[in-house]
């Protein structure tokens, strides 16, 4: 795929998808109170480095040439694969946040009337927004052609993510008890749990 075109499409759907669709839920989430967190210097220092790697990093291919050494070709049906899934990571972005509504948050954080959110996207799979990163990450790699700007999302993320889910399922759990137990039973971390498709299998909650 052409440079130019890459960094075109990646601006559109990386940085300008991501902040539509994030900026109303910021501004929610400065004002809604937390009531608890389980956030580590560890965290916060991975989840700079995303911001680094997925942002910062392509901004530098974007508008200069000094990571024009890194520079290589991608076939143009692997980009073109890339843009899809591009595509659909901002669709599945976009309808997480709609989903989880004022309990999202981008930390490890429990709000005064935080809800157990088990529909909508959330009905078979738990981490749909770290689904959703997971495609955005990968997309970056099909699409951007240069080694330093393509890959630099991808590994800050896994280690995240791996640092993350863990816990995070472990504060709900404290938080939400026998509800998210349940909740677990009938949903996969990213994909939906195989054999439970049921209606009848899944849980709702208010
Ligand atoms: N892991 C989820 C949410 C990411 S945002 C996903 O990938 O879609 C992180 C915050 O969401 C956490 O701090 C937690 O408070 C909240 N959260 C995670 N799962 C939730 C759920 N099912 N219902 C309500 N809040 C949830």
């Amino acid at each position: 795929m052409n440079p130019f075109v890459a960094k075109i499409i990646y601006i559109l759907g990386y940085w300008v998808a991501n902040f539509v669709i994030r900026a109303p839920h910021i501004k929610v989430h400065r004002q809604a109170p937390i009531r608890s967190n389980r956030n580590t210097r560890r965290d916060t220092s991975f989840f700079l480095a995303v911001g680094v790697g997925g942002f910062l990093v392509p901004l530098l291919y974007v508008f200069s040439s000094l990571l024009s050494f890194a520079d290589y070709s991608i076939p143009w049906w692997i980009g073109m694969t890339g843009v899809v899934i591009l595509a659909f990571g901002d669709w599945v972005f976009w309808r997480s946040h709609k989903d989880l509504g004022r309990n999202w948050s981008p930390k490890l954080e429990i709000r005064q009337d935080h809800k157990l959110i088990t529909h909508g996207i959330y009905q078979r799979i738990r981490h749909p927004m770290y689904a959703s990163l997971w495609l955005l990450v990968i997309a970056q790699a099909m699409i951007l052609p240069n080694y330093v700007a393509g890959f630099s999302g991808l590994l800050p993320f896994a280690i995240l993510y791996f640092l993350r889910v863990e816990k995070e399922e472990r504060m709900m759990l404290e938080e939400f008890g026998s509800q998210y137990e349940q909740y677990r039973k009938t949903t996969g971390r990213l994909f939906p749990k195989l054999g439970n498709t049921a209606a009848s299998d899944r849980v709702t909650y208010d």
